[in-house]
């Protein structure tokens, strides 16, 4: 038995959620190899080379492999399967487009989204939206598993003496190509791995009134979520949703504020340490799942609570 794990990263630092990932890999029990594909990534390929425990770090620099592309990517990682009875890789946006791919190349199935490792082939998933969690055997030759981050810690790093190679079996296979891209500046942390969230939804009313969203991240260091219908409404970009279909968040603290508690924004969520809710319904869903809650209009109360904070 042997592991790959694919490093998530941006061609110059490792993505804290590929620690998370090697966690995962150190439960299924096999020693693990990390696996970097990007272009210009040496940097990347120094740091996985620290994770304690890693035998050797591939690396595939190319052109191709510049952006990660999900045709590219999964072909180059076909290319060196061979010899690891599991893939293992962070539960990105990136990774849930290739991986699938991958397994279908190999012929075998796709194990999404791992919140448990069981043993070498049983795994725990949820199933509908959070609400019911599945525990699932596999008896495919390779594994190739996409991994929740939010459901593991991450891996210690820093003794770690991994072989770095390099590969030269990238793979173009010519289907799509970057035109542009547009990388969303913040100073804020980053909503998947930030410990704190403060999320605003519908009941914040407007674009102009999520600035009361924003100062209260501000105050907390938090990074800013939001659900789906505020994100609809057009308060918000795209990439603050918090969700079964956005991002899935665990921080030690998330304030949920105007939101109501829909199951498919508790599926992004649910799995926080501690959780505040501010609504003016008492009934609110989110209740259900508040440690703490403030009943009550979120114009008076989230301005009265950034007052407080910024005395402390
Ligand atoms: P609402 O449900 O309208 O709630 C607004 C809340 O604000 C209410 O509870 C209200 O009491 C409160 N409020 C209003 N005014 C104030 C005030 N002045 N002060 C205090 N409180 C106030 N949703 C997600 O969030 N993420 C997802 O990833 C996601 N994926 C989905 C996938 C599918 C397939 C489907 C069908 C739906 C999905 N949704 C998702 C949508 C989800 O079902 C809900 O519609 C959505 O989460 C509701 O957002 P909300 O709580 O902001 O709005």
């Amino acid at each position: 038995m042997k592991t790959l794990v694919i490093a998530s990263h941006n061609n110059a630092t490792l993505s804290p959620v590929t620690l998370a990932a090697v966690s995962a890999a150190l439960k299924i029990g096999a020693s693990f190899d990390i696996f970097v594909a990007g272009k210009g990534c040496a940097a990347v390929a120094e740091e996985a080379a620290k994770v304690d425990g890693v035998s050797a770090v591939l690396v595939a620099d190319h052109d191709a492999l510049a952006y990660q592309g999900a045709e590219n990517l999964a072909a180059t990682l076909q290319a060196n399967a061979e010899g690891y009875s599991h893939i293992v890789a962070p539960a990105t946006s990136v990774m849930k487009d290739a991986l699938p791919r991958l397994a279908a190349l190999l012929g075998v199935g796709q194990i999404s989204d791992i919140t448990g490792v069981n043993g070498e082939a049983e795994f725990v998933r949820p199933i509908y939206a959070g609400n019911a969690i599945a525990t699932v055997t596999s008896s495919d030759a390779v594994k190739v598993i996409t991994v929740r981050t939010s459901a593991f810690d991450a891996a210690p790093t820093g003794a770690g003496t991994g072989a770095i190679t390099a590969v030269d079996n990238a793979v173009d296979c010519g289907l799509s190509r970057v035109v542009s891209e547009e990388i969303a500046q913040s100073e804020r942390p980053e909503l998947a791995s930030a410990s704190i969230v403060v999320s605003g939804g519908r009941g914040v009313g407007s674009e102009e009134n999520f600035a009361l969203i924003e100062k209260l991240a501000d105050r907390l260091n938090a990074a800013l979520g939001a659900s789906r219908a505020a994100v609809d409404a057009g308060f918000i970009g795209n990439d603050h949703q918090v969700g079964q279909t956005g991002k899935i968040v665990a921080p030690d603290l998330y304030v949920a504020v105007g939101i109501s508690g829909a199951i498919q924004h508790l599926a992004g969520m649910q799995g926080s340490k501690v959780i505040v809710a501010i609504n003016k319904d008492p009934d609110a869903p989110i209740y259900e799942v508040a440690d703490y809650g403030l009943v009550g209009d979120l114009h008076d109360l989230v301005p009265e609570l950034e007052a407080k904070l910024a005395s402390v």
